[in-house]
């Protein structure tokens, strides 16, 4: 590493915002590095849903896809973890465990931190009956016994929709009730509201069976929606960098203007780090705008 030519553009995260941006900036003869520490979010899933033309690919297919498609231009990649970036007026610097790397331009594209709680049962149903969005997994588990819970403000419209894959809908209310007019609402759509919180799940090989509520009682469910808090990496916290308000990520999400460009130079960030649509389809849109304006900033310069 440390090459004595700079790159031009080093992606950081090499899932679909991040990939996606590599094929545009490969395609534009771009000298690009993906550092990619491996984890996406959606790891633990079988399969990618509302991906058109690969619907239900498995997300490390998509990855391995993805990889294979990039061959035939100059984007190297870089297994490992950026630790640092800092920037001296004409090109970023990125620190690695075994070196740096130099580049005229950089993307972060590293997704968010879901901030689980710690319920046993959790880790073996993560990603299998207990999802974050009734979009990608709703289909799967329609008109099976469903709880929703944990979206802070967003629970009824949330549950409201997730109504729409299953009649058998109960919503966790937490400690407090839900105001009575959207309580009526939720009602009305044959929603059965309850107070509590969950403490642990109940499965088997993955596939829920039940909620243990902190009243004590175990209700039988097939699969639980949750409004999952976030923050961002360690990385992303440590830059700076302007935000907005999200709520859900704790840290607000990074502020880009239409090109996917934050407030610091030469730096743009796509993906969930920066999304409200935290999707496939959308990341690799994001990430596509980025690569696509990174060569056109760049191809502007003197
Ligand atoms: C359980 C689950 C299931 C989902 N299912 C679907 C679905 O079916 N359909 C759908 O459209 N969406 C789904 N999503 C959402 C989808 O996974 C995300 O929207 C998408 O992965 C975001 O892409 P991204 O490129 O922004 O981030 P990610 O896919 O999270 O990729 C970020 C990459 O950056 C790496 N990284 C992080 N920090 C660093 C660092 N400092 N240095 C180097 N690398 C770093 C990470 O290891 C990771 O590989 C699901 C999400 C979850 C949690």
């Amino acid at each position: 590493m440390n090459e004595a030519q700079p790159l031009d553009l080093l992606i950081i995260g090499g899932g679909p915002a991040g990939l996606s941006a590599a094929l545009y900036a490969g395609r534009a003869r771009r000298r690009v590095c993906v550092v990619d520490a491996g984890q996406p979010r959606h790891a633990v899933s079988a399969a990618v849903h509302n991906l058109i033309g690969l619907e239900g690919v498995a997300p490390a297919e998509l990855r391995r896809r993805a990889w294979s498609d990039l061959a035939p231009y100059d984007v190297q990649r870089q297994e490992g973890q950026v630790l640092g970036l800092s920037y001296d007026g004409a090109l970023w610097t990125a620190a690695l465990a075994g070196g740096s790397l130099r580049a005229h331009a950089v993307l972060l594209a590293v997704g968010v931190v879901d901030l689980l709680p710690d319920w046993p049962g959790l880790d073996a149903t993560w990603g299998r009956s207990v999802h974050v969005c009734p979009f990608c997994h709703g289909w799967e588990q329609r008109d099976r016994p469903l709880m929703a819970y944990g979206q802070g403000d967003h629970l009824v419209p949330f549950a409201t929709m997730l109504s729409a894959w299953s009649r058998d809908l109960v919503v966790l209310t937490g400690d407090a009730p839900l105001p009575e007019a959207e309580a009526e609402g939720l009602r009305a759509r044959g929603v059965v509201l309850r107070a509590g919180h969950p403490t642990a799940l109940e499965h088997e090989n993955g596939a829920l069976t039940g909620v243990h509520l902190d009243d004590g009682t175990l209700l039988p469910r097939s699969a639980l929606f949750l409004g999952v808090r976030q923050r961002q990496t360690a990385l992303v916290r440590g830059l700076g960098l302007e935000a907005v308000p999200s709520p859900v990520n704790e840290d607000g999400d990074v502020k880009v203007d239409g090109t996917g460009r934050t407030n610091l130079p030469m730096l743009w960030a796509a993906g969930d780090l920066c999304s409200r649509m935290q999707q496939v389809s959308a990341a690799i849109a994001a990430g596509g705008v980025c690569g696509a304006m990174i060569h056109a900033t760049l191809s502007m310069r003197p």
